[in-house]
């Protein structure tokens, strides 16, 4: 028995990762357990192997615009295989870093799945380990319908291992995932339908986003399906035939489903540690992160918290924060949390969509919104749509949500999303002097 770990942190993801080092370097004796790759999700099935295949569609975009810019018509051939080699070499490089942060912050590293034995002992690879307090940071899974044929398909996991690129591709769903890899698809040459079960996609998200995203998945070739659910799969050779109550048969080589992920909770025997979960088969936690044990603590996606990085990485540091750094008030707000989607165009958006803040503010919500061309868009043939939208509230117009959409979005963001943490108002943007040419500058030239 290790009676002496003070902090011992059940999953070595974003949220574990951040919190067992920020703990280490105040001094705890920290161990991390991990059943699978450091880094989790986001290392290894989520955002980084996710960008790195949104930036090769951005090559495969930027050969196809590159003939309005007088250049001789281009027309690479992917090689799928030398992308997914050369992008999981660099994944297994990330897995080193991580070992080697969290070695050289004396961190110990247990593989194996952990379970509770009981509120202090967590069960691992044949130990025992005890310890004065335990964090679980053990993320999400993804969902799949309970439908004839269902494991016919695949999630997002079996996207990053897929090792030809399909022909034709389906994908289920219309939030993050589902957009992103069918944009992506689309981009690098797969024929791609999107079956959605209702009108538009980021139902979630200021209506404008979905809106002019659905017209540019529209007309980039993406098939969109609305309103159709799948009510079941077949295989017949090496082709999948994908029954649905609206649209008909559609025979596609890969299914994606991308209807969201639920907490991860599988074989942890939370029982045994006096820990219940919430509806959504979250654990739940109070402000500070903790559970109905006042030693047991959960962040990141298994905690029902926006299924973010780094708001894992920030609830995680501000909990080391907190219990090892003598900072007692110290904890995530979970207000303004700002958000890209990497779809084709990419989008941006940080607070309340216009339908949040009219709920909230009434009478005193005013919206400002542009819809423009890039300039980039000038020179080409298809002219991707953008729009950038503030909506603000009460007579000093605090602006309360920014939405943007169209090319560079995704890296407008995060600046504004400082301004808006900041209480900025309207008159702040029209008082900031614009960047010119840019996209950026349409917010703060808003009328
Ligand atoms: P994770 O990072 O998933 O870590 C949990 C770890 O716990 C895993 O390594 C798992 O193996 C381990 N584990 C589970 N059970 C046990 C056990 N019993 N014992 C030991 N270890 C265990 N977010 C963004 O901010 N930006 C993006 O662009 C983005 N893109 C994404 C793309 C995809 C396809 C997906 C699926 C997600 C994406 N996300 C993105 C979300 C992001 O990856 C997650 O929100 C984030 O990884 C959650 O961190 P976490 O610490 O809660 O869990
Ligand atoms: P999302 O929660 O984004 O979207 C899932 C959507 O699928 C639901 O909102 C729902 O939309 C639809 N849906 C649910 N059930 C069904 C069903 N049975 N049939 C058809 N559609 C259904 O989940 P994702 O799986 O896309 O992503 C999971 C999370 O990972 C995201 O929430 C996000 O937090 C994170 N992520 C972040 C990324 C980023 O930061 N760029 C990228 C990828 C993931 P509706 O109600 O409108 O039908």
């Amino acid at each position: 028995m290790n009676d002496d770990i003070d902090l011992l942190v059940l999953g070595g993801g974003s949220g574990g990762i951040a919190c067992a080092r920020r703990a280490a370097r105040y001094g705890a004796k920290v161990a991390v357990v991990e059943s699978g790759l450091l880094g989790g999700t986001c290392v290894n099935v989520g955002c980084v192997p996710k960008k790195l295949m949104w930036h090769a569609a951005q090559l495969a975009h930027a050969a196809a615009d590159a003939e309005g810019y007088g250049f001789d018509r281009l027309e690479p051939r992917l090689n799928w295989t030398g992308l997914v080699t050369r992008r999981e070499a660099y994944l297994r490089r990330l897995n080193g870093i991580y070992q080697h942060n969290l070695e050289s912050d004396d961190v110990a590293i247990i593989a194996g799945q952990g379970r509770f034995v009981d509120a202090h002992t967590v069960a691992v690879a044949g130990r025992q380990l005890r310890a004065q307090r335990i964090l679980i940071a053990t993320g999400s899974r993804p969902l799949w319908p309970a439908l004839p044929g269902t494991e016919l398909g695949t999630d997002s996991n079996g996207f990053f291992a897929l090792t030809r690129q399909p022909r034709r591709v389906t994908l289920v769903g219309s939030g993050y995932i589902a957009v992103e890899l069918a944009g992506m698809m689309r981009a690098l040459g797969s024929q791609v339908s999107l079956l959605l079960r209702r009108d538009s996609v980021l139902n979630h998200f200021d209506p404008m986003l979905g809106e002019i995203l659905c017209d540019e998945m529209h007309a980039a070739g993406i098939e969109l399906h609305f309103r159709s659910q799948v009510q079941s799969v077949r295989r017949e050779g090496s082709e999948l035939f994908i029954t649905t109550d609206t649209a008909g048969e559609l025979a596609s080589e890969v299914l994606i489903w991308a209807i969201g992920r639920e907490p991860n909770t599988t074989g942890l025997e939370l029982s045994a540690a006096g820990l219940d979960l919430g509806a959504k088969g979250e654990i739940v936690v109070d402000k500070f992160q903790v559970t109905s044990q006042p030693h047991i603590f959960a962040v990141g996606d298994v905690s029902g918290a926006p299924e973010l990085t780094p708001v894992a990485i920030a609830a995680g540091r501000r909990l080391a924060d907190r219990i090892f750094g003598g900072q007692d008030e110290r904890r995530l707000d979970y207000g303004l949390i700002p958000s890209v989607v990497f779809s084709h165009p990419p989008i941006g958006t940080v607070g309340l969509s216009e339908p949040q803040a009219r709920a909230r503010y009434g009478e005193q919500v005013r919206v400002y919104e542009s819809r423009f061309k890039s300039l980039y868009t000038s020179l080409l043939e298809e002219k991707v749509q953008s729009a950038v939208k503030l909506v603000v509230e009460g007579p000093q117009e605090r602006i309360v949500g920014l939405h943007t959409i169209g090319p560079g979005s995704d890296e407008m963001l995060q600046g504004f999303a400082v301004a808006l943490a900041m209480g900025a108002t309207k008159r702040d943007f029209d008082d900031t002097i614009a960047i010119h040419p840019t996209a950026s500058e349409e917010l703060v030239t808003l009328n």
